[in-house]
């Protein structure tokens, strides 16, 4: 279900542009407007969810094909051997500032730990 305002869910819809790298009948992925690595992409769900906060039981499967997706997204892009990072930022301390639930994938260079 779609959620008004919704930045994701438009870009879901096709309502506004975003530069698709994969999509599928539960996720579409992106690349992010504002790259913090060589390969920045976000991997939402079409279903609205506004967090990890909120998502229930029935999400199980959803979840868990976005993270196998950020996995292929990787392998087929050649950098999942030297590493990645995948995020999903919730809420006001996690950093969250897109309430539609969405994987970061991060390749292309060394990440470090803890994050900032
Ligand atoms: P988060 O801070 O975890 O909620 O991540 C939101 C991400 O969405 C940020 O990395 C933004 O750069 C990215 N973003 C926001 N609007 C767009 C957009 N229209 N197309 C692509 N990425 C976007
Ligand atoms: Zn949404």
């Amino acid at each position: 279900m779609a959620s008004e305002n919704c930045i994701f869910c438009k870009i879901v819809a096709g309502e506004i542009p975003a530069s698709r790298v994969y999509e599928d009948d539960t996720c579409v992925a992106f690349n992010d407007l504002s790259p913090q690595a060589p390969t920045h992409i976000l991997i939402v769900p079409r279903v609205h969810i506004d967090s990890m906060d909120t998502a229930e039981g029935g999400d199980e499967s959803t979840l868990g094909h976005l993270l196998l997706k950020a996995a292929g997204i990787a392998r087929e892009n050649g950098f999942a051997e030297d590493g990645y990072r995948v995020v999903i930022n919730t809420n006001s301390d996690g950093g969250q500032t897109v309430f539609h639930l969405h994987v970061h994938l991060l390749g292309g260079r060394q990440f470090v730990f803890p994050p900032g």
